[in-house]
């Protein structure tokens, strides 16, 4: 009998798992995996930064030595913009990590067991009853046998797993099109001395917006490189992932140019269909954190955030509700939760019809303005004094107007 089981031992669940542990709660979490094991998602947003300081785990995360990681570079045949996480709206961090995540996330699976969760690996859940007065999971265990446990509450943080999703029937399409990501490590030799190691890399395909490539470079001259494209895009590359992938990094000159010397030496991988929604995410008994929840794209990078945000959030209400107090999790948790991913999903949107793009790569953005696009491509996405959290659709349609006519005039009198 624990205070909370938690399904998953990825970023969302190691947060909430030591948030709840230092207030002195007791926490299982049951992982499917042995660790380390791969995962995407390897670029953090300075947001991510208040939720590993919160579950103490900002020493270990700082001595690790990862690359640092201080802006966001986009890049459309050869035409920077760089955005510089130390000239933002919000007020916050300026500096995080890009971090491979089978060392990452192991480091925090640790951190989370000495702050004293109880972590058993190799445990994957098959079955939950929250019908009755205390949640019960089953689950299969490395000797394949199967096991029950019971708790005050249950928190569902497994990721593309979306256990609680499949198993209580809570699945709800995305309102995104399905896209297909493929993606490898490569030993980047890159040589280009005006090539920032400390921003992360998106580049434009050339000739279609809706293609995008990110280059995420690790602390040991190694490099997160993917490209996210139609499914219908990607089948006229064939059938071979690695192939695949370096002939359409090949495309873009520019990617090209940087990646001259690279050592492909890893398999690439594919995803298809990351996209998912819930219809409902939390009630008294359990409540559903990070992608187990909603996934929207990686686009800006927002994955691992959006599941430390809903780790902090959801430990801190459970916290409350374990020492007697009511809550009311839609209007506690799911409520303001939605606030910051809705902001991301009109950037989405607005990245993948265009106009972001268009933003992004206008001469004459003001100052100000770019500041205020900044804390959003830093996370800051509930900062609702920000004009672009508070109003987004409105807002970037505004400006996308402004870029678009200031663009055509100077065009007109050249
Ligand atoms: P996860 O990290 O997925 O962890 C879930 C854990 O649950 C896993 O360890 C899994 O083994 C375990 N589990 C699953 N099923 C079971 C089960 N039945 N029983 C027990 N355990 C189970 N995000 C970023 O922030 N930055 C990026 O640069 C970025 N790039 C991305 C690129 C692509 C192509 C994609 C698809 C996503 C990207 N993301 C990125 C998103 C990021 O991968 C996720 O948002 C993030 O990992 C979510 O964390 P989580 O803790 O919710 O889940």
């Amino acid at each position: 009998m624990y205070d909370a089981i938690i399904i998953g031992a990825g970023p969302a669940g190691s947060v909430a798992a030591a948030i709840l542990c230092k207030a002195g709660r007791t926490v299982l979490v049951l992982e499917r995996e042995m660790f380390p094991r791969f995962s995407i998602g390897e670029s953090l947003l300075l947001q991510c930064m208040e939720y590993i300081e919160e579950a103490g785990m900002l020493e270990a995360v700082t001595a690790a030595g990862y690359q640092r990681k201080n802006g966001a570079m986009f890049q459309r045949g050869g035409t920077y913009s760089g955005f510089d996480f130390s000239e933002q709206f919000s007020t916050g961090w300026s500096e995080t990590f890009e971090v491979p995540r089978a060392t990452f996330d192991t480091l925090l699976a640790d951190e989370a067991e000495r702050a004293g969760a109880d972590i058993r690996y190799r445990h994957e859940i098959t079955a939950v009853d929250v019908q009755t007065e205390q949640p019960t999971v089953s689950c299969l265990c490395p000797d394949g046998a199967n096991a029950s446990f019971t708790c005050s509450f249950l928190l569902d943080a497994s990721g593309f797993g979306r256990v609680l999703a499949r198993l209580l029937h809570l699945e709800s399409p995305s309102n995104f099109p399905v896209r297909t990501s493929l993606f490898t490590h490569v030993e980047d030799n890159i040589c280009d001395a005006n090539y920032d190691r400390d921003k992360i890399l998106i580049s434009v395909h050339p000739n279609r917006k809706d293609i995008w490539y990110w280059l995420i470079p690790f602390e040991n001259g190694r490099s997160s490189l993917g490209v996210v494209a139609t499914p219908d895009s990607i089948k006229g590359y064939g059938g071979n992932v690695d192939a695949a992938l370096q002939s359409i990094v090949a495309e873009d000159k520019e990617l090209a140019r940087l990646l001259v010397n690279a050592n492909w030496d890893t398999p690439a991988r594919q995803i298809t269909g990351y996209s998912a929604n819930v219809k409902q995410l939390c009630t008294d008994k359990y409540a559903l954190l990070g992608n187990a929840g909603e996934f929207l794209d990686p686009v800006f990078s927002s994955g691992v955030t959006i599941a430390m945000r809903s780790a902090s959030l959801a430990a801190g209400l459970l916290n409350r509700q374990l020492s007697g107090e009511s809550i009311n999790w839609q209007e506690a948790y799911a409520e303001p939760l939605a606030k910051g991913v809705s902001t991301f999903r009109s950037f989405v949107n607005a990245w993948y019809d265009g106009r972001f793009q268009d933003i992004i790569f206008y001469e004459g953005q003001s100052p100000e303005i770019r500041k205020m696009i900044c804390s959003i491509l830093a996370g800051y996405a509930w900062d609702e004094s920000n004009p672009y959290v508070s109003n987004p659709e409105r807002r970037l349609n505004t400006l996308w107007n402004y870029c678009r006519v200031d663009q055509s005039e100077a065009l007109e009198q050249k």
